[in-house]
Parts: C-alpha cells; structure tokens; sequence
C-alpha cells in the first residue's frame, strides 16, 4: 500500500498571532503538491488562530503536546478533549525537547500517546538518539526501546492514527542533517522492528518522517528513499521554504 507523503511543520515556542496569520496565508496562497498531508503545530495559544485562518482541506493543524489524564488539577496542561472540542485532532508528541527538558519518559509518552489515540487525536510520535548515543554505536538499540514502550501501550487499529518522526536530536535546530544513508538506515530499522514486533501492515503502512535540519535544499535527496515517507520540519517550517518541503517530490 502506497503510503501518502506526510510533512509536518513544529513552530516550537515560537510566533505572534501576526506571524502565524502570515504563515498560515502563505500556506493558503501557495500551490501544494495534493499528494501531500501538511500539518502544522503552532503554540498552543495560537491553534485556533491557525485553524480559523487556514483554507487548505490537506492542511490540518496540530497541537505541540497533550496531556494524558481527562481534566482536572493539572496546571499548565491541555487534554485530548480540550483538543477534540477546539476541532484540533493532532498533536505531535514524544519531542525531544519534551524528553529532554521536560523529563518525558518513554512510558510518559506511550501513555500520552494511547490517551491521545483513544481520544480521537493522532500522534505524531518522535524517537532519536542522542550523539552520545550514536557515537557509542547505540542508536538502534534507543530507537527500539523508544518502540518497544510505544507497543507496550497502542495496538491494532491504533497504529493507523501515529506517524513516527525519526529525529536525531543531534540534528535537530543545529544544521546538521543526517545524511541521506544515515536517515534512511535507521528508517528501515524502524520498519523491520514493526514488521517483527507489530505487523507486516503496520511496518508497511505507518508513515516514518525524518526530522532534524531538513530545509528547501536538502529536502529533495531524503525524500527519494523508499523508507523516508515525509518530514518533520522545526525552524524551515517558519519559512516560506516550507512550502518548498511540502512539494519535494514536485
Ligand atoms: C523539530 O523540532 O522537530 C525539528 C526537526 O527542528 P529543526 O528542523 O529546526 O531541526
């Protein structure tokens, strides 16, 4: 089964209802490649500002994070109804950032995962490794302990609602992109541990993007392996080259 090329766009902390409004209008004006799903992930203060302003059927918008418990006392946080009920149904989750700064766990972001899917909210579910981790050969092995908790959580039809970010934080905001061979070997790892550990349908039907310093010049190279079905975009997804992403198979 074909599977549709997926770019998604993470603002992180950043932006002004003025510059949302303008990335937003020139996502509307610009001509997208219809084979592509586009996602956008602004602060959450602004999800509803981005959704209101955009025009675009294969453009959806995307929260940066949810939090797993269905409301209560829990400061600061937003739940997967609070989303459903501002007709947000995306959010991206497991970042890096989130892990690293905020102290996620694997078992943290299963957890949000499985409550984000049965919510009604797909995932995209972000995995890497650190460059201490690769540098002692571990990159793999994290890569399938991040899985490994991920299917500990969500089965069946629940894998038809995540796609799975490969960002190796080593990349991600540094300008230093994984080389084509480097993103692609660990995109068929990924496969081969879901076919394996899930299901022949989930290794070949669940979209892996590759994120980490992908910009409008070096989008096109990572975008013709067979494994790499799409990307997850931080800082070029502020810029008009995002457009240039979204249409890298064009
Ligand atoms: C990200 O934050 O998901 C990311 C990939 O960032 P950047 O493209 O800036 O490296």
């Amino acid at each position: 089964m074909a599977r549709k090329f997926f770019v998604g766009g993470n603002f992180k902390m950043n932006g002004t209802k003025e510059s949302i409004k303008s990335i937003v209008k020139g996502l509307n004006e610009a001509q997208l490649d219809s084979n592509v799903e586009v996602v956008i992930a602004p602060p959450a203060l602004f999800l509803q500002l981005a959704s209101s302003e955009l025009k675009k059927d294969n453009v959806a918008v995307s929260a940066q994070n949810v939090y797993d418990k269905p409301n209560g006392a829990y400061t600061g946080e937003i739940s997967v109804a609070q989303l459903k009920d501002s007709d947000i149904h995306w959010t991206i989750l497991g970042h890096s950032e989130r892990r690293t700064l905020l102290g996620e766990t694997d078992e943290v972001v299963a957890s949000k995962t499985k409550f984000a899917i049965d919510g009604g909210v797909s995932v995209i579910w972000c995995c890497g490794e650190s460059l201490e981790e690769r540098e002692g050969g571990n990159t793999i092995s994290v890569i399938e302990r991040q899985l490994a908790a991920l299917a500990a959580k969500v089965s069946g039809d629940d894998w038809k609602k995540i796609v799975i970010a490969y960002e190796p934080i080593w990349a991600i905001g540094t300008g230093k992109v994984a080389t084509v061979q480097q993103a692609q070997e660990v995109h068929e790892a990924i496969r081969k541990w879901l076919r394996a550990n899930v299901s022949e349908a989930v290794a070949d039907e669940t979209r892996i993007l590759y994120g980490g310093s992908v910009n409008g010049k070096n989008c096109k190279d990572l975008a013709k392996e067979k494994d790499i079905d799409g990307f997850l975009v931080g800082g070029a997804s502020l810029k008009p080259e995002f457009i240039d992403i979204v249409n890298s198979n064009l």
